[in-house]
């Protein structure tokens, strides 16, 4: 593993974070994820772009230009030998007296940079298991904040209920998983929240709303309900970066139909993978 930290690259084992970091006291910053095959971005403006967004939404400068901040990125990357790299980047608030108000310091990155967790094409096969749990986070899920307690705690009881992802449920409807964005099938329409404050707009969730448009099949952006989502899609699956699309195998206690390669999901991952 890479580590940059505010103005370096760090030498093995050193990890220099001060104690008051404002991400470290009060998860006052932002971040973001990018997966590479070697030095071929997936879409890296986009999410450059949001992370931009994301700061001007928290009254956070970025502490460089957005271009500098994509060549410590790719600089990061190239120093990882492996084929497929994942890169996490945030941007603290920065290092000052615990006080809740803005410090006047400059707002600090950090990084890390790591061979990519790849998913078997069995293992995306079998699909994975998702629980339902009430959506307890805050109206800003579109801000990618460093802030993700409730995310936490939701994987973690997905998890401990044998689930590998936990759908989140705010007033009756669908938003989106704990680290992942939430599309379903009935009919011949994929169905997938709308981009508003309650989810985050995954990079991943927009080239397959292009690759599904490509191929000629009808997508909603409309939330669908939790009655629907339990008893009623064909096909579910969840999607971000180092998943890319990821079926769902199973909601609580329903079965899904497995998806073989001819189903229109398969189609999916295969014409977003060619964007
Ligand atoms: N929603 C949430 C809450 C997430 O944490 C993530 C991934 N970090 C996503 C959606 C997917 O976003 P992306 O496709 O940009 O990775």
């Amino acid at each position: 593993t890479v580590y940059y930290y505010k103005d370096r690259f760090l030498k093995g084992g050193e990890t220099p974070v001060p104690v008051e970091d404002r991400a470290f006291n009060y998860g006052d910053g932002i971040y973001e994820v990018v997966r590479f095959h070697r030095d071929r971005s997936f879409g890296l403006q986009e999410h450059l772009e949001r992370l931009r967004d994301s700061a001007e939404a928290i009254r956070m400068a970025l502490p460089f230009p957005l271009e500098e901040i994509e060549s410590i990125v790719r600089s990061a990357v190239s120093q990882v030998e492996d084929e497929v790299v994942d890169v996490y980047f945030q941007i603290s608030r920065g290092e000052a007296l615990r006080v809740h108000p803005f410090p006047q310091t400059d707002p600090v990155l950090s990084l890390y940079a790591r061979p990519g967790r790849i998913y078997t094409e069995d293992f995306r096969e079998a699909g994975v298991a998702v629980i339902t749990l009430p959506d307890e986070r805050w109206s800003n899920c579109y801000i990618k904040s460093l802030n993700l307690l409730p995310n936490v705690l939701a994987k973690q009881a997905a998890v401990e209920a044998g689930a590998y992802e936990a759908v989140l449920i705010r007033d009756g409807w669908v938003t989106e998983a704990s680290a992942s964005n939430v599309f379903g099938y009935h009919d011949g329409v994929f169905f997938t929240h709308p981009a508003n404050r309650h989810i985050l707009n995954g990079i991943t969730r927009r080239f397959l709303l292009r690759a599904i448009q490509k191929l000629g099949f009808t997508v909603q952006e409309e939330p669908m309900s939790e009655e629907f989502f339990q008893n009623e899609v064909e096909s579910a699956f969840i999607t971000s970066t180092t998943m890319e699309l990821m079926p769902i195998s199973k909601i609580n206690q329903r079965e899904l139909h497995p998806l073989g390669p001819e189903s229109p999901v398969w189609q999916i991952l295969q014409a977003f993978r060619t964007l």
